[in-house]
This record gives structure tokens, C-alpha cells and sequence, in this order.
């Protein structure tokens, strides 16, 4: 199961730690989202999840295992990020079955999760297209189904939105929404953005400076911010 449990974890760079000391309890099937100022280290917890990073100090475990040791491709996570990192001479149906093609699946299988995560994410009228000939829209969606397609227990996503016009993001929000009720997966989601924490998430993790300030459902958040960081970053009124 796709539960993904933080206790007690740090980070440093050298001599500098930048992540201290986090607790994090993401049950299997939630929508989580970190949210922060820019530097705050949103983007090192969620690399620390996916192990592109090293804890220094403390335990991760996902599905209830502990993964401190685990390498990325054997975690069961997959993980989306804000550059979409397409392959340019690769079709999309190319982009999109590559891990499949690494991780050594037959053909039929290859194409039938390709055509299925495209269905999905209404992408299939673009299978055949290079990457060059896509919207920024459309190649976030790209993105997104080539994570889908090794169906994993936990989706990290690392502002995946931010190149993206105004309107188009709020699409995307909505999408985004639908797709974690559909898959039932786990979905950590980092952002800067408040509104997208408040209208996208299940549960909100505010982090400043490396630390956790307050965890809780948007509202929770909004009626009850524990302190003044909190109520300024979230934007209640008390
Ligand atoms: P965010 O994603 O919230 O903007 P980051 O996780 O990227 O923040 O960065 C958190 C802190 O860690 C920053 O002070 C950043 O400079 C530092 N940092 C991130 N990656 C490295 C690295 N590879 N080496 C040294 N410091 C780093
Ligand atoms: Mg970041």
C-alpha cells in the first residue's frame, strides 16, 4: 500500500542542514500537498521520498517499509516534474511506453497501458506526435501519463503547473483532482502556490525553513492556523 510515513528526517548538504527533523504521516490514497516559500525545502523532502537524495538523519518508509536504503526504481513511486523532461525525438506513444520498454514488458502489454493512460488523460488523438508539436499543456500531460503508465502506489509531483498559463492551470488543477479519484493512488504534490494547497489538497503540510509548521485539511488550516506563519502564509483572517 501506497502509505508514505516521514519521522524524524533531515537533511544536509555538507555541513548545512537545510531539513529538520520532519514527521509526515500520508495515509495510502490521500491527495498531500507541501507547500512553502520558495527554499523552504519543498523540493528536497520530495527528492529525499523518491531517493534522488540521501537522508542524513531519521526514517522513510513507504508501504510500510522503511526505504532509506531502497533505490528510486524500486520504491514504487514515480515522479513528475515542473520541466517536463520529454524526449524529443521520441513520439509521444514512444515517451510514454519508454520505462515500460527499459523495464523489459512485451510489446502488447507496452502499448495496451500506453493507450490506457492516454485514454485517461484524453491524449490518445496525440500518440503519434514528437513533443516539439505540443502545447505546454499538453506536454505536461505527457509528463503525467508517462508516470501513470508503471502504475504506481505514490505519484510525486514538483510544481508541475508553474510554466503553465493562468487558465490552463486551473484546468489542470481540476484534472489533477479527478485523476487521483480515479487512480486511488497516493499523490504528494509540492507547490508554492496557496490556492492550489487549499482547493487540491486533502491534507496541507506548511513548511518554512526546512521545518514543519502545521499539518492539517485546508480548512483546518484556514480556521485554526497555530501560528502567525501560518495564518500569513495560508491567508485566514485571524
Ligand atoms: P524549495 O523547493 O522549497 O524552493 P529546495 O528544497 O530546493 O527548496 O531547497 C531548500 C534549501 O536547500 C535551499 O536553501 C537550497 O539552497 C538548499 N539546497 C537544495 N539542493 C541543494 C544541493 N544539492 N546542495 C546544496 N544545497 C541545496
Ligand atoms: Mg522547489
Amino acid at each position: 500500500m501506497g502509505d508514505v510515513v516521514l519521522r524524524n528526517v533531515e537533511k544536509s548538504f555538507g555541513s548545512t542542514k537545510v531539513i529538520h527533523g520532519v514527521d509526515i504521516e500520508i495515509k495510502h490514497g490521500e491527495f498531500a500537498v507541501f507547500v512553502g516559500p520558495s527554499g523552504c525545502g519543498k523540493s528536497t523532502l520530495l527528492r529525499l521520498v523518491a531517493g534522488l537524495e540521501e537522508i542524513t538523519g531519521g526514517d522513510l518508509h513507504i508501504g510500510g517499509n522503511r526505504v532509506n536504503d531502497v533505490p528510486p526504481a524500486k520504491r514504487g513511486i514515480a515522479m513528475v516534474f515542473q520541466s517536463y523532461a520529454l524526449y524529443p525525438h521520441m513520439t509521444v506513444r514512444e515517451n510514454m511506453g519508454f520505462a515500460l520498454k527499459l523495464a523489459r514488458r512485451p510489446e502488447d502489454e507496452r502499448q495496451r497501458m500506453v493507450e490506457q493512460a492516454a485514454k485517461i488523460l484524453q491524449i490518445e488523438p496525440l500518440l503519434e506526435r514528437k513533443p516539439k508539436d505540443l502545447s505546454g499543456g499538453q506536454r505536461q500531460r505527457v509528463a503525467i501519463g508517462r508516470a501513470i503508465v508503471r502504475k504506481p502506489e505514490v505519484f510525486l509531483f514538483d510544481e508541475p503547473l508553474s510554466n503553465l498559463d493562468a487558465s490552463l492551470r486551473v484546468q489542470m488543477r481540476i484534472e489533477l483532482t479527478k485523476l487521483h479519484e480515479e487512480l486511488g493512488a497516493t499523490m504528494i504534490y509540492v507547490t508554492h502556490d496557496q490556492v492550489e494547497a487549499m482547493t487540491m489538497a486533502d491534507k496541507i503540510v506548511v513548511l518554512n525553513a526546512g521545518r514543519v509548521e502545521q499539518i492539517g485539511a485546508p480548512l483546518d488550516l484556514y480556521h485554526h492556523p497555530e501560528n502567525l506563519f501560518v495564518a500569513r502564509f495560508i491567508g485566514s483572517p485571524n
